[in-house]
């Protein structure tokens, strides 16, 4: 059966500030400025007061705020970066991309982040920085990641890809250690209309190091200082950021009401786990049925032909990527990721799904779940 609603509702999004996003972009549009400029400047400003940082930078996609936090920390081919193989490809693949190692580290199975007791047994002489994942929305134990950190004088890279807007310990996710990333893909919690992501730190030299880096490591116009790329976000898509930033609070409060709705509703599933140090922005709202007697291929078959959108982040573990296998991992190296890999799935989810569809899905489950 064809999906009855959509997985993301971002037209839902679209409809309820129309008229603001319209003539923003009209704004945008007449003032021919498309490159830098105020909408750019006023972004920054915002997303640096909304996650506590000193500095934001955006930049054009999530992957190359990552690249930029990688390189501003100058690391270098043959440096070892640790970081976690159940994740979306862009943080081990930027790594790889600038010849460092990812050096991945199994997973914690309650929260599906890098499992924090682990990490200290992959430092070595090479480790030059700490990126740890906060997957489907939930800022990891920073403070414990930190600590160790800390010990070994290493950066910690945060990739908020999935988090911005989550707190740990009251304070934001992308503030929580010394550089944080996200990205505004259009899906995530804080999306844009096309690609972009942003970069936060509160160190002054690693700022001024991004903003060189994204834009051909140019000090003056023409003056190159670095060798640098062009990474930057454009004026339009910060505009539709300036629109939806002012209704993001409220998007974080109904995400919550609605992530409540299936913990209170579903049958028989693990449910998303989030400590009482934290909050989630939940990027996927994400559920193992392992007691159930169907498997995940059955239960996703079962729900898409009753309309109900599901998908699997992650089918496949990094470290068995075909790119990644001159890394030398093999099956069994990291049996939590790999178990998880085969089990979870994700519900579909947005501010804008309504109670309908919502019990639609809880319904359809549970059916499945006796
Ligand atoms: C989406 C995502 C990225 C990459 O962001 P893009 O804007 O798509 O480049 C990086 N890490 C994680 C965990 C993500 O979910």
């Amino acid at each position: 059966m064809r999906e009855t609603f959509p997985f993301v509702n971002l037209k839902a999004q679209y409809l309820a500030y129309q008229s603001e996003l319209d003539a923003k972009i009209s704004k945008v549009l007449s003032s021919s400025a498309f490159i830098m400029g105020e909408e750019v400047r006023l972004c920054e400003q915002s997303l640096a007061v909304f996650s506590g940082t000193r500095y934001a930078k955006t930049t054009s996609s999530g992957t190359t705020a990552l690249l930029l936090a990688l390189l501003a920390l100058g690391i270098k081919p043959n440096d070892e970066v640790i970081t976690s193989p159940f994740s979306f490809i862009a943080a081990a693949e930027m790594i790889a991309f600038i010849g460092a190692k990812p050096v991945f580290v199994d997973i914690d199975e309650r929260t599906y982040h890098i499992d924090v007791h682990k990490i200290e047994s992959a430092i070595t002489p090479k480790t030059k920085a700490i990126l740890p994942v906060s997957l489907f929305g939930m800022p990891c134990d920073m403070d414990s990641i930190n600590s160790i950190a800390s010990c070994y004088a290493l950066p910690v890279i945060e990739d908020a890809a999935q988090s911005f807007g989550a707190t740990y310990k009251q304070k934001r996710s992308c503030h929580l250690s010394t550089i944080g990333v996200t990205s505004f893909f259009p899906s995530k919690p804080l999306g844009c209309y096309g690609d972009g992501g942003a970069v936060f730190c509160d160190d002054e030299e690693i700022d001024h190091q991004i903003t060189l880096l994204r834009h051909h490591g140019q000090s003056e116009r023409y003056t190159h200082q670095i060798i640098g790329m062009n990474a930057r976000l454009d004026s339009l898509q910060c505009a539709i950021l300036n629109v939806k930033l002012q209704h993001f609070a409220e998007e974080i409060r109904l995400r919550e009401e609605k992530a409540r709705f299936y913990n209170e509703n579903l049958q028989g599933v693990i449910l998303p786990y989030i400590p009482k140090d934290r909050s989630s922005v939940y990027a996927q709202y994400s559920i193992r049925a392992c007691n159930s007697s169907h498997s995940r291929q059955k239960i996703i078959e079962s729900l898409h032909q009753k309309g109900v959108p599901i998908a699997v982040h992650y089918p496949l573990p990094l470290h068995l990527q075909e790119c990644f296998a001159f890394l030398g991992y093999k099956k069994g190296d990291f049996p939590v990721s790999e178990r998880v890999a085969e089990e979870i799935f994700s519900l579909p989810f947005s501010a804008f799904i309504t109670q309908e569809e919502q019990i639609k899905v809880i319904e359809s489950l549970n059916a499945l779940m006796i």
